[in-house]
């Protein structure tokens, strides 16, 4: 999900906060809070090892959906029905079945609704008349047998009670459900209706009942959609069938099936070639909208076929409305792919989505060589009502944006095809762990684009990054839920700030690049927890960080490193020089300082965070050959210190 940024937050934080809020003369440090001997101290388990990966008796349950439903435009409704194969892969039995019902927040009396401020707020889902899933029927095949279940629906979440317990270590059973929901215009800006000159754009997601995730953690992971919050899924294979108006173009995840019935020959003769085109290639050009010759059949409905493999979730767009491009993706395998964009014309041109295509493509190549291969075949950007909406292999992104805006948002949404959709973390509950971690990521794609044309934006100010720890009353842990809606913006910038200095201030990039990449391999198509990350960079890198896991993420510390003194032994410069440093806040990080001296020499002096582990003031010796003229700390701004006027000392 894209990160909303207010400019005002801005300048009325640096309007309240000054730098000197918080200037203080005596330290608050304490350095048995940072290096905490009871920071994480418990043992690995069978499921969850010491050193961060999956333990040998790691588990997860699986679950492939085959889904059928209809556009019903007249009345902008869904019907569909589902049929979901688990399987319970959980040494326990399972009594009873939890699945998502996610439309449910768009009911009047949803939670999402009632916790929404009166003045309303991005997501607003203070629910419509007409929202909400209407569930027809709910059945269970097990062993053959076929029950009928009474489903006891309770906000976002549906219990299927059964009538016997699916057994532990591989048992399978069958869910079937027949659904039907309206389609709300504005869907908490994750999905929705957008009304353009010739037609609507329907963005369609969390469309279909999902399972909830079964873990060793929680057991049933139950918490309700209430907005902020995403998702947290199972992985299995995807089949599924939209049926919708004629004239209409549908986009989804996945690779589609059926090209032959629901595209002209010419659109599937150009699809060829983009297959084979670095450069875009139109399949639908924005003068062929709305032509009868664009569609296989004029009239009625017809029935898109995708197929997706061991995802975590899928969903799809349809409209007449589309201008429609794509491109070859290279992967570093040698594997080829497809990266196409979707949108009406008020999305059209240079300067706004005709480069969509090459910004997917380019991102996908980008975070395939870097991180991970991108384990589709192909990606769609969708223009639509949604500011900025990530699916596995389809995102839906502001059809009004366009330049750096858009560049920013494609390569942010679909970098969640990383973090979410391949790490599987839990979204509702580590918000940081998708956007913070995807964020980051995105800071080097940017770099990366077309020699810097848009720049990096991972580390923004890292000024702004001080005012943001000043007013932050939640630490990174904090749920989406709980987290204030005025503070949320630092799931991604806290979190891609403090990954930066870790990899560029503390071990280095090639420890962190190794042991970040260790992570991501360990913990692909699986459900890691924060400690399973924590742990695996401390093992790979081969550095306890505990330290820095429990001051960034678990506490709201500022930082506030000072040059307290310099005095001469003998009181003879050429004798060498004894420099005092003070921190003054409860957050430690490495030192770093420029010295610079009267005789033109200068240099740069490192200290390690262990500088810290004896107190808060440190006294080093530096080999000065002429009276020290100025000491700066953190001369590259690098760390988010809240006051930068005691970071210079001048003699005189
Ligand atoms: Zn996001």
């Amino acid at each position: 999900m894209k990160r909303f940024t207010s400019l005002c937050f801005y300048f009325l934080a640096v309007m309240i906060f000054s730098q000197n809020t918080f200037a203080q003369d005596t330290s608050i440090y304490n350095k048995n809070q940072v290096f905490d001997p009871l920071f994480m101290t418990h043992d690995g388990t069978e499921f969850r090892s010491a050193n961060g990966a999956p333990g040998p008796k790691y588990w997860q349950n699986s679950v492939n959906y085959s889904i059928h439903a209809t556009l019903d435009e007249k009345d902008t409704v869904i019907n569909g029905n589902v049929t979901i194969n688990y399987t319970n892969n959980s040494p326990d039995e399972l009594k009873y079945l939890w699945l998502q019902l996610d439309q449910n927040l768009f009911n009047p009396d949803s939670r999402g609704a009632s916790t929404t401020l009166v003045t309303g707020d991005r997501f607003d889902v203070k629910g419509y008349k007409k929202g909400g899933y209407h569930i027809e029927s709910a059945t269970v095949i097990y062993k053959g047998k076929t029950y009928k279940i009474d489903p006891v629906i309770t906000d976002t979440r549906m219990q299927l009670r059964l009538p016997f317990a699916v057994k532990p270590n591989g048992d399978k059973i069958d869910v079937k459900v027949q659904y039907s929901f309206s389609i709300p215009e504005y869907g908490a800006d994750r999905m929705g209706r957008l009304y353009t000159k010739n037609g609507v754009v329907y963005q369609l997601a969390q469309w279909y009942p999902r399972m909830c995730v079964y873990d060793a953690i929680k057991g049933w992971n139950t918490l309700p959609y209430m907005g902020l919050g995403e998702f947290y899924c199972d992985y299995g294979n995807f089949d599924y069938y939209v049926t919708v108006p004629a004239d209409m173009i549908v986009a989804g995840s996945g690779d589609l099936q059926n090209p032959e019935q629901v595209l002209t020959a010419t659109e599937i003769k150009r699809l060829a070639e983009a297959r084979k085109s670095d450069s875009t290639v139109f399949i639908v050009k924005e003068d062929e909208i709305g032509n009868k010759s664009t569609r296989p059949a004029q009239k009625g409905m017809l029935t898109w076929h995708f197929k997706m493999h061991n995802s975590r979730d899928v969903s799809w767009t349809a409209s007449k409305a589309f201008i429609w491009d794509a491109a070859r993706i290279n992967f570093p395998s040698g594997k080829k792919g497809i990266s196409m964009a979707v949108y009406p014309v008020e999305s059209k041109g240079y300067n706004a989505y005709g480069r969509a295509t090459q910004y997917l493509k380019q991102s996908i190549e980008f975070y395939s060589k870097t991180y991970f291969e991108y384990p589709w075949n192909s990606a769609v950007a969708v223009a639509g009502v949604a500011l900025g909406m990530e699916y596995p292999g389809i995102i839906f992104c502001s059809y009004r944006i366009g330049k750096a805006n858009l560049w920013h948002d494609i390569t942010h949404e679909i970098g969640h095809n990383w973090f979410p959709m391949i790490v599987g973390s839990n979204e509702r509950r580590y918000m940081w762990m998708d956007e913070g971690m995807n964020t980051f990521i995105n800071g080097y794609a940017s770099n990366s684009f077309n020699h810097g044309e848009y720049g990096d934006t991972s580390n923004r100010s890292i000024l702004g990054m001080a005012r943001t720890m000043m007013r932050a009353k939640d630490p990174l842990m904090t749920p989406p839920e709980s987290m204030s809606l005025r503070d949320y913006g630092q799931y991604y910038s806290k979190t891609a700030v403090g990954l930066n200095i870790l990899r560029n201030s503390v071990i280095g990039p090639d420890r962190f690049d190794y042991a970040f990449k260790t992570y991501i391999d360990r913990w692909a198509f699986k459900h890691p927890q924060p400690n399973d990350f924590f742990r695996t960079m401390n093992d790979a890198a081969g550095e306890d960080l505990n330290w820095f896991w429990k001051e960034w993420f678990y506490e709201t510390w500022k930082l506030d490193q000072s040059v307290k003194s310099v005095k001469y032994v003998d009181d003879k410069a050429a004798n060498g020089a004894l420099i005092t440093i003070e921190n003054l806040q409860q957050m430690a990080l490495p030192v770093t300082l420029h010295i610079t001296e009267e005789n033109g020499q200068s240099n740069e002096v490192k200290l390690p965070v262990e500088v810290w582990q004896r107190d808060s003031e440190w006294t080093f010796k530096y080999n000065s050959t002429s009276p020290i003229t100025s000491v700066v700390l953190d001369p590259h701004g690098e760390l988010p210190d809240i006051n930068r006027n005691n970071n210079t000392w001048k003699s005189k």
